[in-house]
């Protein structure tokens, strides 16, 4: 067995336990929203609680459609929650928000590593697309003279979006640190509660990880189908 086979295997493991879990995730959610946090605020307010102790202004919350879909946009300075966070008083639910709130303050504080990301984002749009058809069509015409060149600028392209995996862990494990220490500081959540919204967010943040090492792995395998055809 090489390489090739080797990495293709250790794949198909990895994203069952990616899918494993993103389960756990909806999972430690569904069981800590019915939490309610001693303060009686909302999400809605625990993000602006955050935001006004961290002295960034301007930021909009909005709502947003589906379950876990929250997320802050910079191109409208904007924290989105979704209709099962936006007006909950759960411990889950204000964790969420709050690493939304997290995200807003990387920007307005100009950290680096968002602000790394944020530029990639177009990029990594085209990059992977463009790394799928240079792939596939080198797959396709294997017997091509020209199929060894569209194979590695193939996993160029996707070597693009492995860097975009790897920058984006550091962002969101820092979101949730400062959603955790703003939380506390600001009285939102108790120290008990904290470590409630902690599982939530450390259950979050794994998907992150398990991204990041399916695409490490990913690129390890268009590799080896690269020098096993050499
Ligand atoms: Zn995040």
């Amino acid at each position: 067995m090489g390489f090739y086979e080797i990495t293709s295997i250790l794949l198909i493991l990895l994203i069952v336990i990616s899918i494993i879990i993103g389960t756990n995730v909806r999972r430690t959610f569904k069981k800590y929203n019915t939490y309610s946090a001693a303060s009686g605020i909302t999400a809605t307010h625990a993000v602006r609680i955050i935001l006004e102790r961290a002295g960034v202004n301007n930021v909009m919350i909005k709502p947003c459609r589906g379950s876990l879909t929250d997320h802050y946009d910079p191109r409208d300075n904007t924290v989105y929650l979704s209709e099962t966070v936006i007006n909950s008083h759960s411990v889950a639910s204000i964790g969420i928000a709050a690493h939304e709130a997290g995200h807003a303050i990387q920007y307005a504080k100009n950290y680096a590593p968002v602000k790394t990301r944020g530029a990639m984002v177009p990029i990594v749009n085209f990059s992977s697309k463009a790394s799928m058809i240079f792939i596939i069509a080198a797959i396709i015409f294997e017997s091509a003279v020209y199929s060894q060149t569209m194979l590695i600028i193939g996993i160029v392209f996707y070597s693009v979006y492995t860097v975009f995996t790897v920058v984006t862990l550091p962002v969101e494990i820092n979101a949730s640190k400062r959603a955790k220490s703003l939380l506390t500081e600001t009285g939102a959540l108790t120290a008990d509660e904290n470590v409630l919204a902690s599982k939530v967010l450390n259950a979050a943040a794994l998907t992150y990880v398990a991204s990041m090492a399916v695409s490490i792995l990913q690129l390890l395998r268009f590799i080896g189908l690269l020098s096993r055809r050499r």
